[in-house]
């Protein structure tokens, strides 16, 4: 891609209402624009960014024996009026009329209209089990949207159903789910923290946490200092010096996290509520066991550079940076600097999601918002190309070497 075609409106002042680190790149970067409170644009770089994301959730999903398909953001009051939650849920809901006046709402999750969806299905134990997921957008009325991705009220999510004839075989899908999770934040290069959680306004038995660990996060953690214990303070009550109620002997700390995944067997609330029922080997009627599986996509792209960032700009970890190189001809008026920085663009392209910075900008300026925008590698194309040499840069390291533009693709691989 071309810099010259990117719509990339990077800033050199942060937004005023920016108050975490992530917000304030994000912005000054030109991967989002605010269109009102909690709800925002993604411009391509966000967008970028965000499609590497969701390309290693579902990659983790598929191969694990779940579906994509895609449900309506736009969800009829009956259906939450046979699960109770149209009178539950509070002023969260996005309610509306539609032109005859019937109530309608903007989905802030789908446990009722996926039941509505398989429950005709689902009628034999034949069927069982089953996992569809989505990637949508989410609608809650927040309180307080803050800190642009991290509590929006319009964002994207990765919402994951699984229905089975029994807790046995819930316990089973619930357990490959959660080392999925574990596997799409490592892949992604964060680092996360599995706490057992409350079940709060879902409703069901066992939940966990994907936590961030973060300075910014709004939830606080309590964990162990010497086993894999780990715990919402909100359910566990415990703080930091108390000792850990799993292994006894080591000590509990705490430590800020934010939220971007959340794992909860729900049992058969939504079944028995909305009449999702099979007929076992003998015949009779069983309500299904259900799992549901949430993941900001939107908060997880934010965490990701709240996490990864120093102070130039983002650190993409290579995973899901919008780039994977970023190519800087620094002498925009000489052709031989031209030439050559298009042909390494050219031949890098084959191989590599390569940004050309072919912008008649100074040098300084390119510097600049390369710095800002954070793709792991930079060729600098500069003086020693009369050489058929190259400046390239680790972003990670920091480290810079002169290197033969032969030699370049290797180094990236
Ligand atoms: P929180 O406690 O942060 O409000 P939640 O428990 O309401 O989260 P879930 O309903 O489990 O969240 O949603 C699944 C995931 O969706 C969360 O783990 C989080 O990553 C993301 N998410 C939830 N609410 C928001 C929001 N307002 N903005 C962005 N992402 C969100
Ligand atoms: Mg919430």
């Amino acid at each position: 891609m071309k810099q010259s075609l990117l719509f990339a409106p990077t800033l050199k002042d942060a937004p005023k209402d920016a108050e975490v680190k992530s917000h304030k790149l994000m912005a000054r970067a030109g991967l989002i624009k605010q269109t009102a409170a909690g709800i925002y644009s993604y411009l391509p770089l966000g967008k970028r960014a965000m499609n590497k994301i969701e390309r290693i959730v579902r990659e983790e999903h598929d191969k694990r024996g779940c579906s994509e398909m895609l449900m309506p953001a736009l969800q009829p009051r009956d259906l939450w009026e046979e699960s109770g939650r149209w009178a539950e849920y509070g002023p969260e809901l996005f309610r509306l009329k539609d032109r005859k006046e019937r109530d309608f709402c903007l989905g802030p999750t789908h446990e009722e209209v996926i039941t509505q969806v398989v429950r005709d299905y689902i009628n034999s134990y034949k069927k069982l089990p089953l996992a569809l997921y989505q990637i949508q957008t989410k609608f809650r009325d927040e309180l307080r949207p803050r800190f642009a991705l991290m509590r929006g009220r319009e964002f994207i999510m990765k919402d994951l159903y699984t229905f089975h004839t029994d807790d046995a075989d819930l316990d089973v899908w619930y357990e490959s789910i959660k080392e999925a999770y574990t596997t799409i934040f490592k892949r992604m290069g964060l680092e996360t923290k599995i706490v057992s959680s409350d079940t709060g306004q879902i409703g069901g038995k066992a939940a966990d946490e994907f936590m961030v660990m973060s300075e910014v996060g709004e939830d606080t953690i309590s964990y162990c200092d010497t086993c894999s214990y780990g715990a919402n303070q909100e359910f566990s009550g415990l703080h930091a010096g108390d000792s850990c109620p799993k292994c006894k002997g080591g000590t509990i700390k705490e430590a800020k996290g934010i939220e971007v995944g959340n794992i909860f067997k729900l049992g058969t609330k939504y079944s028995e509520s909305m009449n999702a029922y099979y007929n076992d080997p003998e015949g009779h009627k069983v309500p299904v066991v259900m799992g549901c599986y949430g993941l900001g996509i939107s908060r997880t792209l934010m965490a990701a550079v709240e996490q990864h960032s120093d102070e130039n700009g983002i650190v993409w970890p290579r995973e899901i940076s919008p780039f994977e190189v970023h190519v800087l001809p620094l002498k925009m008026n000489d052709a031989f600097t031209v030439d050559s920085a298009n042909a390494i663009y050219k031949e890098l392209s084959t191989s590599f999601e390569t940004l050309l910075d072919d912008r008649d900008e100074r040098p300084g300026i390119k510097f600049k918002d390369a710095d800002l925008i954070g793709v792991p590698y930079r060729i600098v194309v500069g003086k020693d190309i009369k050489d058929g040499k190259v400046e390239f840069t680790n972003r990670y390291t920091g480290e810079t070497k002169l290197v033969k533009t032969t030699e370049i693709s290797d180094l990236i691989k």
